[in-house]
């Protein structure tokens, strides 16, 4: 074993997989969490892997689709007003962010990390109990007309630039593949090789307890701070300080502090998401899962109940849940797959951690080596946790982790 201890503030996906990456490199790796593990947004997520995925959330015509949508009580877009000044400078980013070329170059270092994404989590699971959580018949997106799915043109552009394999469905193909869904649909999006973990929760307290029986430690704490001394990195709070030789923030949209403490100030916010469960019943309907790209929602066939996943709604981290909007969209859910439950079983908001350009935050500190950051995964955090737990292995091994981690700087805004 290596004597070199290691801190991961934060137990959510990326943290976790941060951890069994470091792990199996033989440090000595302690994971926190303030609370339970899995307790942010990697609890209640749609679940895919989405190999190769690569579209930005910023694409071109954003400004003009975001107003339309902000008009529309149903739509997935919503901005708390009493956000707004606090959101602004960092939707001027994301706006500037829309521009074609930074577009192709955003797409370009998304896919550089999503491509590897099935071969990670393999990686991950494979020798362990773990891959009985996921299953792997890809997703698809449907569209109830030619017009809609028109409005994909811009995304699949960047899928075919980037070489991401993806097949176009007619309506036949779409009642081939669901025979449940209502026949409603004349286009859809195919990506095979996408996987689905059926219980996110169960595969990252099962990644937790998998570094407890290999000799790692959990820790609850609630970190506050962070310290760096000559020799160790400190993290403390009112009650307690604890000195590693590395830490690594996986804090997903609370790891700005931190990052300001240490002299970066990153352009992390978050776009909250919010879910709502349906019954094991309706959960059997569907053998993947499938999005309505005309109202913007995800249907997951999970292990505890079909997972309705939607919206984006900028109004902080503090800002207490609105479950309107999701269970507005039940009616649309239900037309989409009639036989679904009425009843919803429970719902769930969660905050993506998001920079205005949708890549993450990966590597070291600027004004330190002892501390790496791992965190700003967005809408892709399920997808892109092993590969940044090998990633963040590779860089404090001091091997080369394939890929030029430039893109991802935390300095970069
Ligand atoms: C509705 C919705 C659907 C989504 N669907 C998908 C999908 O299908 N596929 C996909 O790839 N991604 C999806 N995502 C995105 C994905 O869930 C996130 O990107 C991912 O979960 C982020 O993981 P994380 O580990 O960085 O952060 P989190 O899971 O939020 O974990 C951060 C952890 O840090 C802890 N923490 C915070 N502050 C402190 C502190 N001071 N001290 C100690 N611990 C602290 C928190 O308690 C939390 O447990 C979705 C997200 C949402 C909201």
């Amino acid at each position: 074993m290596s004597d070199t201890s290691i801190a991961i503030v934060g137990a959510g996906i990326v943290g976790a997989s941060a951890a069994l990456a470091l792990q199996r490199d033989g440090h000595r790796v302690t994971i926190m969490d303030r609370q339970e593990p899995c307790a942010g947004a990697s609890f209640g997520n749609a679940g895919l892997i989405v190999n190769g995925s690569c579209a930005p959330t910023a694409m071109p015509g954003i400004v003009f689709d975001g107003l339309r949508m902000l008009g529309q009580p149903r739509s997935a877009l919503s901005v708390r007003p009493a956000y707004f000044p606090k959101i602004l400078p960092w939707l001027i980013r994301f706006v500037a962010e829309s521009r074609r070329t930074r577009v192709a170059q955003n797409a370009r270092h998304l896919h550089a990390l999503t491509n590897r994404a099935v071969n990670a989590w393999k990686q991950l699971t494979d020798n362990t109990d773990l891959h009985r959580l996921i299953e792997s018949n890809g997703w698809i997106k449907v569209y109830e007309s030619e017009r809609s799915f028109a409005t994909t043109r811009n995304a699949r552009a960047l899928l075919d630039d980037n070489g991401t394999p993806y097949e176009i469905l007619t309506a036949t193909d779409i009642q081939d593949l669901e025979p449940q869904l209502a026949p409603i649909f004349a286009r859809g999006i195919y990506q095979s090789d996408s996987l689905l973990l059926t219980n996110p929760d169960r595969m990252v307290r099962g990644m937790v307890d998998l570094l407890l029986q290999r000799g790692g430690t959990y820790k609850q704490f609630n970190a506050q701070s962070i310290e760096v001394e000559s020799d160790s990195v400190k993290l403390l709070n009112a009650d307690e300080s604890m000195s590693f030789d590395k830490i690594v923030i996986a804090a997903g949209a609370w790891s700005k502090p931190f990052c300001q403490q240490l002299g970066d100030n990153v352009a992390l916010d978050t776009e909250r998401g919010y879910h709502l469960m349906l019954s094991t019943d309706s959960s059997a309907l569907l053998t993947r899962p499938v999005m309505s790209g005309d109202s913007s929602f995800v249907l997951s066939p999970m292990e505890a109940g079909l997972r309705l996943t939607t919206q984006i709604e900028f109004a902080g981290l503090d800002a207490a849940p609105d479950y309107r909007r999701v269970r507005s969209l039940l009616p649309a859910a239900r037309r989409m797959l009639p036989g679904i439950d009425k009843a919803e079983t429970s719902v769930w908001m969660g905050c993506r951690p998001s920079l205005p350009d949708s890549l993450p935050v990966l590597g070291f500190a600027s004004n330190t080596r002892k501390v790496l950051y791992a965190f700003g995964h967005q809408h892709l955090g399920i997808t892109l946790g092993p590969v940044t737990g090998l990633i963040i292995a590779d860089l404090v091994a001091g091997r080369d982790p394939g890929l030029d981690l430039g893109p991802y700087r935390a300095d970069r805004f």
